[in-house]
């Protein structure tokens, strides 16, 4: 049988990484019996915040959450354009839709799958309220040059580092570059707490909208309301906050980072290496010696891409594409355009399998076969 002789972890093309603790962290809460918001929940922001060396940092149930919070918090709406790269999860652009607002896709830079400062340039319009990079498989995304144009036209800066918690640009860690800052702990992510989120408000005022936002719109903390015989509800809001369970899970995850962002950056060097020899595969490059990598993608002839994913598949190697360009996805006619450079790059990408658990024989595996089924599909 040959699934036997895969080496452990190679099926999956990403998976969640623990350390120990978390069931127990998880079985206290459990225990204890108050599973919503709560003190869990607020020991979390501040340890997320002080590990970023920010003021404050809002958590939220999920990282879509935090992108939809963000921009609200933030005062986007109706008829306001967000400008997104078209090669990202749905979720960036569901959350620019589900506040209302108009998603203006545009085109990535091949070589990182990230967008450049031209690209944003070239999209500003009249109605451009805001930006939304992706901070793909964990690169910062440096839009310094241009950060004094949309400053003066008023347009907020607000990062997808939906991959990028705890990568570093410029001696900074992302979250602490004065932009608004939204990171998933989905289970895959660099931290996970099962499923969860945070927001990195540019004010106080911004982390007072935001935590109205995400509990019904309630004007009152917990400790607030704790003394009171009613409430105010100031505005909107939905439930939207992260419980204890997953907050007491995250904790436990945040203490043992470290060892997690080595894991994976010592993996992203060790396919580095391996996929040296095979030209018939770029590797997209996510700034290693500043990031924790989310992933590992390669591009390789669009012709063979399907075919290779198919082989790599059928032998139980966990490859997949992240993602499939939005811009030609059914829910976003309405705001189609033609992205030559989206459409070629989204023919050609192809993730390996990426987690921290994997070792140095299983990526060297997956690139072995890789090669025999560039070789097999030319
Ligand atoms: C995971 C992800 C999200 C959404 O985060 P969830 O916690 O899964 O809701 C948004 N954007 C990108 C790029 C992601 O990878």
């Amino acid at each position: 049988m040959q699934t036997t002789t895969l080496p452990a972890g190679v099926g999956q093309n990403a998976s969640p990484f623990l350390h120990g603790g978390e069931a127990a962290a998880i079985a206290a809460v459990l225990a204890a019996g108050q599973y919503g918001h709560g003190p869990l929940t607020e020991r979390f922001e501040q340890s997320i915040a002080h590990y970023l060396g920010v003021e404050d940092v809002v958590a939220v149930s999920s990282g879509t959450t935090a992108l939809v919070i963000g921009l609200q918090a933030a005062g986007i709406g109706p008829g306001d354009e967000v400008i997104v790269p078209s090669l990202t999860f749905c979720a960036s652009v569901q959350a620019i839709v589900a506040v209302g607002a108009v998603p203006r896709f545009i085109d990535v830079d091949p070589a990182t799958l990230c967008v450049t400062s031209d690209g944003v340039l070239g999209a500003l319009s009249p109605d451009t309220r805001a930006v939304m990079p992706v901070l793909y498989g964990g690169r910062a995304v440096g839009l310094d040059s241009i950060r004094d144009v949309l400053d003066a036209r008023g347009i907020l800066l607000i990062e997808d580092a939906a991959h990028a918690f705890g990568s570093r640009t410029k001696g900074r860690m992302v979250g602490s570059t004065g932009a608004l800052t939204c990171f998933s702990f989905d289970p895959i992510k660099n931290l996970t707490t099962g499923q969860g989120g945070a927001i990195v408000p540019r004010s106080p005022e911004e982390a007072r909208r935001a935590r109205s936002l995400r509990l019904f719109g309630l004007a009152q903390s917990r400790e607030e309301r704790a003394s009171i015989t009613s409430y105010a509800v100031e505005g909107p809001g939905l439930r939207s906050e992260l419980s204890q369970i997953n907050a007491a899970f995250g904790l436990v995850q945040l203490k043992h980072f470290s060892t997690v962002a080595a894991k994976r950056t010592h993996l992203w060097r060790t396919y580095r290496e391996a996929l040296s020899e095979l030209d018939a595969a770029l590797l997209v490059d996510v700034d290693v010696d500043r990031s924790v990598p989310f992933n590992c993608v390669v591009r390789i002839s669009a012709d063979q891409r399907d075919t290779v994913f198919e082989v790599m598949r059928g032998q139980g190697i966990g490859v997949g594409v992240h993602y499939p360009p939005n811009h030609s996805q059914p829910a976003f006619a309405t705001w189609h355009r033609p992205l030559a450079v989206t459409d070629e790059i989204g023919r050609q990408i192809l993730s390996l399998p990426f987690h921290p658990a994997l070792s140095d024989e299983a990526a060297h595996f997956a690139v072995a076969a890789l090669s025999r089924a560039l070789r097999a599909t030319s």
